[in-house]
């Protein structure tokens, strides 16, 4: 995984310290998610330092810190790609899965490799009807008891399309909507993408916002509104256009992936965050990478062209889970 070892935060300067007490928790946050890049920054460092140079502030510093400790959102891709798609998200104190795209045995093992038992999870939810996000639902469902959030429409589709079998505990929102699982808030954007009734999505445990942005169609206009609201993103970021031109695809699928109906380029994806992601955004993990048309290096390079290191920018795999990326 590359590395983005953070340069000393502007923000962190001793003027800071008559700003409000949200200036304050914004810098700890910066602190406590940067403090695991380097073996010499941690948590006792990030203090000391505080009492040496600004030893006025520490009580603050301190009792901020304790507050900001507690929360905390976890995200592992335990795949991601046209050959299926699972997101993991631990946030609130609930356990979400996001889309059933991979075999129940892989999510298990995947899940048990970070300590996380897939009975435990507390929501399935499906983006929408493709098979490399919904083709396990019926046996997640089945042999782990998961309850499945899906829209009526993909899961019509779905059943359409895929042997799902019988399921037990469906809980249908509508695209475009709000719902909750536990004190987490899932809100749903509805996509051009050319499924049924898809939509991604943005997980807010009241502190932290993650945007799950995959399968996006193009980059559609709600997308500049969502960007600048989150804390973290995975972001779709397919192919490389001259690759996919140079690729064995038929023209019939290359026209597809291209059309606003299909997937969003390396390009499309770092334009998007180039003019959307805010200051606050601390990760972006590009996700969906073809496995014709696109290499991570190259996913990665295309965004670092555009985005310099505003960021550390991570890659899904296709095979394999990330590490736990923590907000
Ligand atoms: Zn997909
Ligand atoms: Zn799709």
């Amino acid at each position: 995984m590359p590395q983005h070892i953070p340069a000393w935060p502007n923000c962190l300067q001793p003027q800071t310290f008559s700003e409000p007490r949200s200036g304050l928790v914004r810098d700890f946050r910066y602190l406590q998610n940067n403090a695991n890049l380097t073996p010499t920054w941690n948590q006792k460092s990030i203090i000391t330092c505080l009492a040496t140079q600004w030893p006025v502030a520490l009580t603050d510093c301190l009792n901020q810190l304790k507050q900001i400790m507690i929360p905390y959102m976890e995200v592992i891709a335990l795949q991601s790609g046209s050959s299926g798609n699972c997101i993991y998200v631990e946030a609130g104190g609930m356990r979400l899965l996001f889309d059933a795209g991979i075999s129940g045995i892989q999510a298990e093992s995947r899940l048990a490799d970070h300590g996380r038992n897939i009975r435990d999870i507390d929501a399935l939810i499906i983006s929408h009807d493709h098979r490399d996000h919904a083709v396990g639902m019926g046996i997640y469902q089945r042999k782990y008891g998961l309850p499945i959030y899906v829209t009526r429409a993909t899961l019509a589709v779905a059943q359409q399309k895929i042997r799902l079998g019988k399921m037990n505990d469906i809980r249908h929102f509508d695209a475009g909507s709000t719902f909750s699982v536990g004190d987490v808030q899932i809100q749903t954007i509805p996509t051009p993408h050319d499924a049924a009734d898809g939509v991604v999505f943005v997980v807010d445990d009241g502190i932290h916002k993650v945007g799950i942005l995959t399968d996006l169609g193009h980059a559609f206009d709600e997308l500049d509104e969502i960007l600048p609201q989150l804390d973290a993103v995975f972001i779709e970021s397919n192919h490389d256009l001259e690759m996919l031109a140079g690729s064995f695809y038929p023209e019939s699928l290359k026209a597809r992936i291209r059309s606003s109906q299909g997937h969003i380029s390396n390009l499309d994806a770092a334009e998007l965050l180039q003019r959307a992601a805010s200051p606050k955004l601390q990760w972006a993990c590009l996700a969906h990478l073809s496995e014709e048309s696109n290499t991570p290096e190259l996913a990665i390079e295309t965004h670092r062209r555009l985005l310099g290191d505003r960021f550390p920018v991570y890659c899904a795999s296709r095979d394999s889970a990330t590490p736990p990326l923590r907000l």
